[in-house]
């Protein structure tokens, strides 16, 4: 089948012919019908998530089942399914106790590239290819069963494939931030995940929400999908402009920026005793010095949350795209072919796109 190879960091990726071996024992092999480019493949291109090259990226895959491994029992073949980024084994402790975000044996080869039994589906020429959270930048993906979700007969696939990290990332974020009605939000970063937040904290009764970004066009698209305000931080004192909109501050700021200027940003203008979600992801191993006393005198809650639980929300999820209570097409900017992978990288590097579909 064909793939978009990365060979080494920082170089473009190549389309190729690779080989694909069989599902496994809890796996399923998806017939891709799009991925949607995210940061986080763009920090395995350069290097920042030193995943082991060979590798294939792509992890917003929606597709259809072409054939399932043993013992596999939620879904078969033939049925439309999107693919979470997260591929819970469904039986660690924080599996079972609700958590599957943060499934432990995942947690554990994700970086690796590798599936949960320590090896790749992918190779070429006798050598194994790697594949980053699923490998959706190609015709065929394999996947752990428990990261599926079936996608009702007459949604539109290629419509809900954001949902695998952008939607699941910005439902997870609203849920552990338990908005009350009328609570003021604001949010930090206005990509993927946090258009899909907007959306959702509507749909969740906040109150006020606050977008924050960079790029006016991007804003525009924040304010029709449900943001009351928008502060552009090119332009204005983004902690001095947050304070004045809500009279000290907003009580729950989601950061979905994931650098320093964008995680001081939130720290420096929640509310005092309010909460403080990062959801955007820095590189692996990046550094960034917090004021911790302000945090104390504060009594800020400062939480992190790591997407969503692909069996528990994402099916509601779906039901919200359903009644048009979020609409994950908003997020989407461009649709690319496989063999037009690199354009799309270069877009969104330059912060010219939200999310690219890649259709094989
Ligand atoms: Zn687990
Ligand atoms: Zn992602």
């Amino acid at each position: 089948m064909k793939a978009a190879v990365l060979n080494a960091y920082k170089e473009p990726l190549v389309v190729e012919e690779v080989n694909i071996s069989q599902p496994k024992e809890g796996e399923v092999k998806v017939r891709v019908k799009a991925t949607g480019l995210c940061h986080s493949d763009v920090n395995v291109f350069e290097g920042k998530t030193p995943v082991p090259t060979p590798v294939v990226a792509g992890h917003e895959i929606s597709g259809v089942v072409e054939e399932v491994g043993s013992g596999v029992t939620r879904v078969k073949k033939g049925d439309k399914v999107i693919s979470a980024f997260i591929h819970p084994c469904g039986k660690c402790r924080n599996c079972v106790s609700g958590k599957e975000n943060l499934c432990e044996t995942f947690s554990q080869v994700r970086l690796k590239g590798v599936m949960q039994d320590g090896t790749s589906r992918l190779s070429k020429d006798g050598k194994e290819i790697r594949t980053f959270l699923g490998g959706g930048f190609a015709e065929y993906a394999i996947v752990g069963e428990n990261g599926l979700t079936k996608v009702p007969d007459d949604m539109d696939l290629e419509k809900v494939a954001v949902l695998g990290c952008a939607g699941l990332t910005g439902y997870g974020a609203v849920s552990l931030s338990r908005i009350e009605p009328g609570d003021t939000v604001a949010v930090i970063g206005v990509g993927g995940v946090g258009l899909s937040t907007i959306q959702l904290l509507k749909a969740s009764g906040a109150g006020r929400i606050i977008a924050v970004g960079t790029k006016k066009w991007k804003l525009n698209r924040a304010l029709e999908l449900g943001a009351t305000d928008v502060v552009n931080s090119k332009e204005v004192d983004p902690v001095k402009a947050l304070k004045e909109v809500t009279g000290g501050g907003p009580e729950v700021i989601i950061e979905a920026g994931g650098n320093e200027e964008t995680i001081h940003m939130a720290l420096d203008s929640v509310r005092i005793g309010g909460k403080v979600v990062l959801v955007g992801l820095p590189p692996a191993n990046a550094m960034i010095p917090i004021k911790v006393a302000s945090v104390v005198r504060g009594g800020i809650e400062l939480v992190g949350n790591y997407g969503g639980r692909p069996r528990v929300d994402m099916p509601k999820l779906l039901e919200l795209v359903r009644l048009g209570k979020y609409d994950p097409s908003a997020l989407v900017t461009g649709r690319y072919k496989l063999e037009e992978i690199n354009e799309a990288v270069e877009l969104l590097e330059k912060g010219e796109a939200i999310r690219s579909l890649i259709v094989p």
